[in-house]
């Protein structure tokens, strides 16, 4: 019974997937004084020229440096599996497959982008790199880049997070990565905030007003995001033309594919490539965005202009969003406590291209213990959130009788998140309510675009 399918160092992918040359493109980025489209020279002091150029690019292939492809060699490509224990547990006559990516060193996908980042500002001889984390999945895949290519990096990690997860900071540091909690007194923008609350926990929308700061007042140093940007995506999409041929090895099709979405790039790392495919080749191809009951901005947000950050310092970006003021209930799932959403998925989502579907926790912590059980894995809370949608699907196929196919990005595996477990197993995890009334306020506090 084959259930690993496995491709040869030689067949990874030469070229990223852009959907841009396929798709209608989502509305342009905004200046939020002017209304008017930005131009390059706005990102110019944060970004390379080359990200810039990807930002925008509508060409459908974009060739991988060969360096960046020497370090992907390291994990990649990543093995595909069928899930027969699982599918045996749920007694469903689906086929489930999965792409696993917490094979990477840093444990999930965000290295498939952080190392082609850290590849083109060194190329630009840019000497130290900014960003910020919030439990720190980001900044450690970006400290495991940076390390490569001999880039400094600052991390600005949100102050809650660097107190309570002492494991990822430390995983950047072993990197060779500076980490400082949230505000900082390190910049204008930390120093303000404590002034006004010196105990103030930070959040994600600080940490990036300061690591933007840091990098816009430094000639040797640019700044460097995770997730919802177009180049984001594209690095990432590495997952799915690697699924496209194992798939094929394995001789089947999906019928629907699954991921869970904070700013969107794991999910459309996987998806995109199949979603080029229904648009170009008529292919039927379902897909399923999963987000957390707690931070529904697909499900529940409004698709509208927005700022990326809580303080106001990005372009405004066309995107469901839950409003940059909103703070979201402090789920396990870290990664995906974001109010907005990368423009691309918004986009399919809006065309009816993409479904979105939301869950509570502990749904989600119940499918977790259950794939756990069956394949050995132990998911990150975030990807458990696919997990969840994965199994639903194979149960709607047993009721149905009818042999679906499914596919789901395992985006990252647990092993820094068994205090969450613990929590689960031990029946003190809580569900929150989806927080209605504080999302009409945050919604309140949308920008009005134009003069
Ligand atoms: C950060 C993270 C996510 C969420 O980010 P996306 O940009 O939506 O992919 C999902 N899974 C894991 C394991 C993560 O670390």
């Amino acid at each position: 019974m084959q259930y690993k399918y496995l491709l040869h160092e030689k067949d990874l992918p030469t070229h990223w997937y852009n959907v841009l040359a396929d798709m209608g493109p989502p509305p342009p980025p905004v200046h939020p004084a002017t209304g008017e489209p930005i131009g390059p020279e706005m990102l110019a002091p944060i970004f390379p020229q080359s990200l810039i150029q990807q930002e925008v690019s509508t060409e459908r292939w974009i060739a991988i440096p060969d360096e960046v492809r020497e370090v992907y060699k390291l994990w990649r490509p990543t093995p595909l599996y069928r899930a027969h224990r699982l599918e045996r547990a749920l007694d469903t006559p689906a086929r489930i497959y999965y792409k696993y990516e917490g094979v990477s060193p840093a444990g999930s996908h965000k290295p498939n982008t952080a190392v082609a980042q850290a590849y083109y500002n060194k190329a630009e001889g840019v000497r130290r790199l900014t960003t910020e984390t919030g439990a720190g999945q980001w900044g450690s895949a970006l400290a495991m880049a940076c390390a490569f290519f001999g880039l400094e990096l600052k991390v600005y990690m949100v102050k809650v997070s660097y107190h309570q997860k002492p494991y990822r900071r430390v995983l950047m540091e072993t990197w060779g990565a500076q980490v400082v909690p949230s505000p900082s007194p390190d910049t204008q923008a930390g120093r303000r905030v404590l002034e006004q609350d010196p105990d103030s926990p930070g959040s994600l929308g600080i940490a990036i007003s300061e690591a933007v700061e840091d990098a816009a007042t430094r000639d040797d140093t640019k700044y460097s995001l995770g997730s919802v940007l177009n180049h984001v995506l594209l690095h990432q999409t590495v997952m799915g033309l690697e699924a496209l041929r194992q798939m094929e090895l394995a001789g089947d099709y999906p019928d629907v594919v699954i991921g869970c979405v904070g700013g969107g790039s794991n999910y459309a790392g996987l998806s995109l490539p199949f979603v080029g495919e229904r648009l170009t080749q008529g292919k039927r191809t379902r897909f399923v965005a999963v987000e957390p009951e707690a931070c529904p901005s697909l499900t529940r947000g409004q698709y509208t202009y927005d700022f990326g950050d809580t303080a106001e310092t990005t372009p405004l970006l066309k995107m469901h969003t839950l409003g940059h003021t909103f703070i979201p209930p402090s789920i396990h799932a870290g990664g995906l406590r974001y109010h907005g959403m990368a423009p691309i998925i918004s986009k399919l989502v809006e065309d009816g291209v993409m479904e979105a579907r939301a869950y509570h926790q502990t749904k989600v912590f119940e499918a977790a213990v259950q794939f756990a059980r069956a394949e050995g894995i132990v998911p990150a809370p975030e990807s458990a959130h696919a997990v969840r949608a994965a199994i639903d699907e194979a149960l709607a196929a047993r009721e149905a009788g009818e042999r679906r196919i499914i596919l789901f990005n395992l985006s990252g595996h647990g092993f820094l998140d068994l205090g969450a477990y613990d929590q689960y197993l031990s029946g003190k995890l809580e569900d929150y309510a989806y927080p209605e009334e504080k999302v009409r306020e945050a919604l309140a506090s949308l920008p009005r675009v134009g003069p």
